[in-house]
Formats: C-alpha cells, structure tokens, sequence
C-alpha cells in the first residue's frame, strides 16, 4: 500500500498441495468406482475450505483499508495475461484479487468513499514514484531498486502502489 504497509495473505498452500495430490489420484482411480467419488468428495471439501479462508481473510482486510481510507485506488491488473505463466498462475489465482476488488467497490459505497480503478496501462512499476524518470520494465522479482537519478531507494511494490495513488489522485509525473 502506498503508506508502505504491507499485508501477508494467508497460506493456502498446504491445503493447495492436498488437493494436487488428491487429483493425481482421481487420475489414476478407475471411472465410476466408490473410491473415485470419495476422493472428488475430499477434493471439493478442501476447495471449500480455501475458499472460506480467502473469504474471511478478504473481508477483514478490505474493511479495514475501507474504513481507514476516504480513497481507495486499486489497480486493474492484466490477470489473465498474468496466469499465462505457470509457476505463477496457481499462487495468484489462489488470492481472489478480483475477490477483493468485488468486496471493496459496495463497502466503499456503503461508507460513501471514492472508489476508484486505474487501468492496466499505467506503467506504475516502471516509473520512480519521487523523480518521476520511467526507468522501463524491470523484472517484478528485484526487491527493491536503489535509484541513482535522485537518490532514492524503492521497494518495487511500495513504488508502484504510491504511482497507483498518484494517477488515481489525478497527479501525473512528468515523464523525463
Ligand atoms: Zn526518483
């Protein structure tokens, strides 16, 4: 966020990881057998149980940042093009950021703040959200980026969330 904070999701990966193994099962159990509907039956229960964990998770979070905030700016991410990659694609599907987005937008409503939604094609991760110079695509798994231009050091995520902030506010660097 762009007061720096960061927020931890909870781990799913553990149930993630049963439910890998479980469908491994279910192909190489026989079609229509006892055995194969209790593993669809386990497999679905532990879907569920991710899902509740999400949500619970979601809704506590989204009411804080709504209650704590007058403005809320998030930012359309390019999911689906996101996802493409694989070793990616499961851990963000796993995080409902579209979840997150649907429970903010009536809470915000609700408490009369100004939601708000910057689309995809803002560089924001590729702009120093200080000076302003667009440094262009970097690879998003860099931690941080000492820049020397004007001498900041950014983490990349707290770069882009303040960019975020600032297009939605209306402010716009002048590219250099
Ligand atoms: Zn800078």
């Amino acid at each position: 966020m762009s007061n720096c904070e960061k927020v931890q999701s909870p781990d799913y990966s553990k149930l993630d990881w049963k439910i890998r193994k479980l469908q491994r099962k279910l192909a190489r159990s026989q079609k229509d057998s006892k055995k194969r509907n209790k593993t669809w039956v386990k497999i679905a229960k532990l879907h569920n149980q991710i899902a509740d964990k999400r949500k619970d998770f979601l809704h506590k979070l989204s009411t804080k940042i709504i209650s704590n905030n007058q403005v809320i700016v998030l930012e359309d991410l390019n999911v689906s093009e996101m996802v493409k990659n694989r070793k990616l694609s499961r851990v963000i599907s796993l995080q409902g950021w579209r979840e997150f987005r649907n429970l903010c937008e009536p809470k915000s409503e609700k408490f009369h703040r100004d939601f708000r939604i910057i689309d995809r094609w803002q560089p924001t991760s590729q702009i120093c959200s200080c000076c302003g110079f667009r440094w262009g695509k970097i690879d998003l798994s860099v931690p941080s980026i000492l820049f020397l231009n004007c001498g900041s050091e950014q983490d990349i995520d707290e770069n882009a969330s303040k960019n975020i902030e600032m297009v939605g506010m209306g402010h716009r660097h002048d590219l250099k």
